[in-house]
């Protein structure tokens, strides 16, 4: 039900809660946070944008929405190798939808406190379209960090997870016409991949003094493989047939087999994608798969076991504002 906004009114409700990071000095409730990290660790922050309609499908739950602001910029701060701290959440809001607020305030709380990051500070707005914006900000020991940039010709390229889960869970969410036929199962599954997005937080930890390069896959598998090109100045090996599915995307690919394009060019899926030098021993905790391996040549180029060049189509990572809407416009734009 619709009622008035009262910022204050709103905040001491729904956001304010304790913090528990010794770091975090002052969290919500005054003119700014206070972080005190101690000697020897440096900062990460990065920050993420959503737009209802743009970024999610307007019908999105509540929960899945709060669970996703977090967990696509935590996903940030586990490719850096980073442990959370604390985050900042920037809201703006069309209408005062009490029961929105609580129960996305409540999941928002579940993961904040899951991944241990606390609510720091934030803005309400009054908006014509659900905007969110959140800021995130972890630690690293002093010097450490995996950036993009690190790796080396003859490095393995390794991924966390199941690849491409969420491209076929955005398909089945907009209601794509002739789809395969799933199970019920498989189907739940994949749209609860795209819903809820979980961030690689321990194994970029436990990552961080061993690969030479890491980012994220928001933007699809092929796309993102090629920013770590760019900033590594290489190319890349890829053995299509090592890239982990899941056994929903399996079940999907069985019926229709030339969907492994969607696979690793669409987005959303918040595996890391990881550079390891051929000394590292792959521990098995971290969850890896080797995909292929990293060599000189043309910069940025990703070439198959059959030396053909992978088109690295741009991932699609804006949605439609409603599957009645145009889905022309902005596909693989
Ligand atoms: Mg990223």
């Amino acid at each position: 039900m619709a009622c008035p906004v009262d910022e204050f009114d709103l905040i001491a409700r729904h956001f304010d809660w304790p913090a528990r990071h010794p770091e975090v000095s002052l969290a919500v409730g005054d003119d700014a946070a206070l972080l005190d990290p101690p000697p020897g660790t440096r900062l990460a922050v990065s920050t993420d944008m959503l737009i209802a309609g743009r970024h999610f499908p307007l019908d999105t739950a509540p929960e899945a929405i709060a669970h996703r602001a977090l967990a696509v910029n935590l996903s940030d701060l586990a490719a850096m190798g980073a442990s959370p701290l604390g985050f900042t959440l920037s809201l703006g809001l069309p209408q005062t939808d009490a029961d929105w607020l609580a129960r996305f305030a409540s999941q928002l709380r579940t993961g904040a406190e899951r991944w241990g990051c606390d609510l720091i500070g934030g803005d309400t707005v009054g908006s014509p379209v659900l905007t969110l914006s959140v800021t995130v900000i972890g630690s690293l020991p002093a010097g450490k960090a995996l950036t993009r940039g690190g790796a080396r010709a003859g490095d393995r390229l390794a991924v966390t997870g199941h690849i491409g889960d969420a491209a076929l869970g955005l398909a089945l969410a907009l209601g794509e016409e002739s789809l395969p036929v799933l199970s019920p199962s498989a189907a739940a599954y994949l749209r609860e991949r795209l819903d809820y997005p979980e961030p690689r937080l321990a194994t970029g930890r436990a990552l961080l003094p061993h690969a030479s390069a890491a980012l994220d896959c928001s933007d699809g598998l092929l796309q993102d493989i090629g920013h770590l090109l760019a900033s590594s100045d290489l190319a890349a090996e890829i053995d299509i047939d090592a890239i982990p599915v899941s056994p929903a995307a399996a079940e999907w690919l069985e019926a229709r087999p030339a969907d492994w394009t969607r696979l690793v060019t669409g987005g959303d899926d918040y595996e890391l994608i990881v550079a390891l030098p051929p000394e590292v021993e792959i521990d098995p905790v971290w969850g890896l798969t080797v995909i292929g391996r990293l060599v000189d040549g043309p910069t940025g180029e990703i070439r198959d076991r059959q030396a053909r060049t992978l088109p690295q189509r741009r991932g699609y990572t804006h949605f439609p504002a409603s599957p009645s809407v145009d889905k022309g416009e902005d596909v693989n734009g």
